[in-house]
């Protein structure tokens, strides 16, 4: 039997005291990346700091990044190796589960004005209702001028909250009923202001004195909401957990913790073998739809900005030979082994909070259904890589096999013919507003994350 070992059984004094100072790094990367826009400004302001140009402003510098649509960023530090003979590349996703407003949300009942919301990503909507939330948003008004709002994470601030059913009525509304279907999607509304417009005579009072004040306030018009995304969000920062404050509890850690220890990562690198790459995506949680995801072709055109950068005509055929050359990680979390619902998982593979950075052949359901299956061949090169490099690290799948399962964005990059595998974070709750991670695996996945970009394969 494999005896794996805890993080915390192997580090130094010295090495200890950098995993806290790690996590305040990290904690603070939460709080001002709630949303997938704020990450993306997060992340291009703390490549900026480390010497990152905007790859069309300076054709020849070696570290480079790209925004595409405020919603996705990808870093490039060029190697020593032509790019046309691969990358190192890593991809983590920086859109989380949340409830978005809906385009016509405001409306009043029983004299109370709500937000009618529609949740984004796999949430357990029970986990949604009677906490606070608050409100990140951008929205783009009448003429065309946009507002980026957050409300809610000040502590003068107001939050939202979806009021649930007192339990002393709640025998056969929710009861009776399976936990998925007891809160469903068209009662997480969000309350919004109780407070009528002074004229008595006016239709809708309380609705209406809320659209006065985002009026008088913001300039905003009922109308604004149709053109905006606003996202409500666990209110609060990012915390520890447990008497030695070994834990993280967070909103957002899916996939922020792999963007976060990814993004320290190759903003560290200064003269790698090969050229490496960091993509920070939109929409995994959604199946990685839409045009900013891993779907959007937004890798060939990192790609080809790192070959005009390195004096490489660009061509079709060039950008597919240098990503068929590439290796990749898919960097995700895993889901922990749960103390209390350990009969889901198959505890012989199944990854665990303490014990290091989490390496996943595979995922998908079922029969491996929608996964992408790494290579033995280059699972034995990470391998080597991490157990040469003195990587803490484990392999682990999400669940039973018949239990149920999910996917990355593994199988989309592995179309282009690059090796990719799964690396990333185990978590507890995921995808609940307070997800849990270990404060030593945090700091395991970076220096997972460093050794893969900076070294050779051994
Ligand atoms: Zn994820």
């Amino acid at each position: 039997m494999l005896q794996p070992a805890l993080v915390w059984d192997r580090l130094t004094a010295q090495e200890r005291k950098e995993v806290f100072v790690f996590a305040e790094g990290y904690k603070d990367f939460l709080n001002r990346a709630k949303t997938e826009r704020e990450a993306v400004t997060a992340i291009e302001r703390h490549a900026q700091l480390s010497g990152f140009k905007e790859a069309h402003a300076s054709p020849s510098h070696k570290k480079l990044y790209k925004v595409f649509k405020h919603k996705a960023i990808g870093l490039a530090v060029r190697g020593k190796m032509p790019p046309q003979e691969g990358l190192k590349i890593i991809v983590s996703h920086v859109d989380a589960p949340r409830l978005d407003l809906k385009q016509n949300p405001l409306y009043e009942e029983v004299d109370l004005a709500l937000f009618k919301t529609h949740y984004y990503g796999g949430i357990k909507k029970y986990q949604w209702v009677s906490c606070p939330l608050a409100l990140h948003g951008k929205i783009i008004r009448k003429d065309g001028s946009a507002l980026d709002l957050t409300v809610g994470e000040d502590e003068n601030d107001p939050v939202f909250t979806i009021a649930d059913l007192l339990p002393h009525l709640a025998r056969k509304t929710q009861y009776e009923k399976k936990l998925g279907d007891a809160v469903i999607g068209e009662k997480l509304n969000a309350l919004a202001g109780s407070i009528p417009y002074p004229d008595r005579e006016a239709q809708e009072r309380v609705k209406l004195q809320i659209l006065d004040y985002l009026h008088r306030t913001f300039g905003l018009i009922e109308e604004d909401f149709i053109s905006a995304e606003i996202e409500l969000v666990p209110a609060g920062k990012a915390r520890d957990v447990g008497w030695d404050k070994s834990l993280t509890g967070a909103y957002g850690q899916d996939d922020r913790i792999c963007a976060y220890t990814s993004l320290k990562a190759i903003t560290e690198i200064e003269q790698p073998p090969v050229t490496v790459l960091a993509l920070f995506l939109d929409k995994e949680e959604i199946g990685s739809e839409g045009n900013t995801s891993a779907k959007s072709r937004f890798l060939e055109d990192m790609v080809a900005a790192v070959l005009s950068h390195s004096g490489v005509t660009v061509e079709e055929h060039v950008i597919r030979e240098a990503l068929m050359h590439s290796h990749a990680i898919s960097a995700d979390v895993n889901g922990a082994l749960d103390p209390d619902y350990q009969e889901v998982h198959e505890k012989r593979n199944a990854a665990k909070l303490g014990y290091g950075v989490c390496v996943t052949k595979f995922t998908g359901t079922g029969g491996k259904y929608a996964s992408s299956d790494a290579n033995a061949e280059y699972v034995g090169m990470i391998r080597r890589l991490f157990n040469q490099n003195a990587i803490v690290w484990q392999t682990g799948e999400i669940g039973k096999v018949d239990e149920g399962g999910g996917g990355t964005v593994a199988k989309f990059l592995a179309s282009y013919g690059l090796e990719i595998i799964d690396c990333g974070t185990p978590l507890l709750g995921m995808h609940s507003p307070l997800e849990i991670s270990s404060k030593a695996d945090t700091y395991m996945t970076y220096k997972a994350y460093k050794v893969f970009l900076s070294k050779k394969w051994g």
